[in-house]
């Protein structure tokens, strides 16, 4: 491999860029490529979450980018978020997934936090000082989130949370963690009630980590609750709402899953075109066969269009538009866009493809994970067609 710069077939066309929204690409880009692509092949292999790179990206301005400036972030809205995103993915897609989550944390933290909570709790993860954690998914709730049994007694003083979360991304090293608990099982979505745990609360430890087979610099990770006490002041919104909370976030947050997928599809785009044009067989290049040509040309265009569905739905939510079906739409196509674009780029590889001596490999590990979290793909695909399915029932 002798350039770095991206082939200009696979680069994000700025058509409609601003001066500033090129200026976060454009930071976003020289960060992922000095300071993660160096380490990312040791941090993949040693499974570790480095918190010092975290703490670039907040002093950097990356980890509040789209949140107010009155709570410390840029105040930029979700587009220029997406495009820092693609850029980090490019390089490192384990640590712009856990810059994800915790950009998410916060988001349900300014949606359903009074001012003192929002006050007191955001600063300092605009900052980066403080990472944050989602923590919905438990042994028996994945998809159906309303199954969910940590329970949420109340005490004197607020309540006593008592069950485990899986899965939990940024779980270890968070010092705010969102957590989803119930109130009253027996109400169902109605007792979920959304709180605020902070990092040395009394009966609240961080369990087993998960051995993943992507996005290994990323940590996820079990959290266990022993009658943790969480102060009423730690409770976001109010019983109750926690789950509609949870789909509001989750809905946002796959946008930038979404464009998370485009920088590893792209990655692995830049690298396939790269290696078939300089692999011979049968007397030229690989590039020169077809069937290379097809699979590049397939994936050059669902690159682009996995974008435009992640840049439209960004564009919906800045514009104060309905946007879910957008950014289930988005996340859907651009997963399973980068799950099939990094498994062509190994095949593009050849032998040396299936080596984790080549990034390709990694990309194709990478990628599988996002057709699962923030919402299964086929969760993706109830969403979009329960929403058509109204919209006809509406006009028709
Ligand atoms: C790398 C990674 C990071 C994660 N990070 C977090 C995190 O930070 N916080 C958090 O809370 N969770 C996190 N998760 C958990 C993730 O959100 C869940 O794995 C996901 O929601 C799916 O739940 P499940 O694994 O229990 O699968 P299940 O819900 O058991 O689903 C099993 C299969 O059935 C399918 N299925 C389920 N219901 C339906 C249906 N109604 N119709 C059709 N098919 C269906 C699913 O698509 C899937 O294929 C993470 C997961 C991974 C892999």
């Amino acid at each position: 491999m002798t350039s770095t710069a991206a082939p200009a077939a696979t680069r994000p066309d700025p058509f409609d860029l601003t001066e500033e929204e090129r200026a976060v690409r454009d930071t976003a880009r020289e960060f992922a490529q000095r300071e993660l692509a160096p380490t990312i092949v040791l941090r993949d292999e040693e499974e570790r979450f480095d918190r010092a790179l975290f703490d670039r990206m907040g002093e950097l301005g990356l980890a509040g980018l789209p949140y107010p400036e009155e709570y410390g972030g840029a105040g930029m809205g979700s587009f220029p978020w997406v495009l820092a995103c693609e850029e980090l993915a490019v390089a490192d897609m384990g640590m712009a997934v856990s810059l994800s989550v915790h950009i998410l944390s916060q988001l349900c933290i300014l949606l359903a936090g009074s001012d003192e909570q929002k006050g007191r709790l955001l600063p300092p993860m605009t900052a980066g000082r403080h990472l944050g954690a989602f923590a919905l998914t438990e042994p028996q709730a994945g998809s159906d989130a309303s199954a969910i049994a940590l329970r949420a007694d109340r005490t004197d003083d607020g309540y006593a949370l008592t069950g485990t979360k899986v899965w939990i991304t940024n779980g270890a090293d968070a010092d705010v963690v969102v957590v989803f608990a119930t109130v009253d099982r027996s109400r169902g979505r109605d007792g979920i009630t959304a709180f605020a745990v902070e990092r040395d609360t009394p009966g609240f430890r961080v369990g087993g980590h998960e051995r993943k087979m992507g996005i290994r610099d990323s940590a996820s990770v079990e959290l266990v609750f022993d009658g943790a006490r969480v102060p009423a002041a730690n409770r976001l919104g109010d019983e109750g709402d926690g789950l509609r909370l949870a789909l509001s976030g989750l809905g946002a947050g796959r946008i930038s899953i979404a464009a998370c997928c485009v920088g590893v599809a792209r990655a692995a785009l830049e690298h396939a075109a790269r290696y078939a044009a300089q692999r011979t067989q049968f007397g030229r290049p690989v590039a020169e066969q077809q069937m290379i040509q097809a699979m590049l040309a397939d994936a050059a265009t669902a690159v682009e269009a996995a974008r435009l569905l992640t840049w439209r739905a960004a564009r919906l939510r800045d514009a104060g538009r309905p946007f879910n079906a957008a950014s289930s739409m988005a996340k859907l196509y651009a997963s399973d866009t980068a799950m099939r674009v990094t498994t062509d780029a190994v095949q593009i590889y050849g032998g040396a493809g299936y080596s984790r001596d080549n990034p390709v490999e990694r990309f194709m590990r990478d990628a599988k994970g996002a057709q699962i979290y923030e919402g299964s793909n086929q969760v993706q695909r109830l969403i979009i067609a329960r929403q058509l399915i109204e919209e006809v029932r509406r006009t028709s």
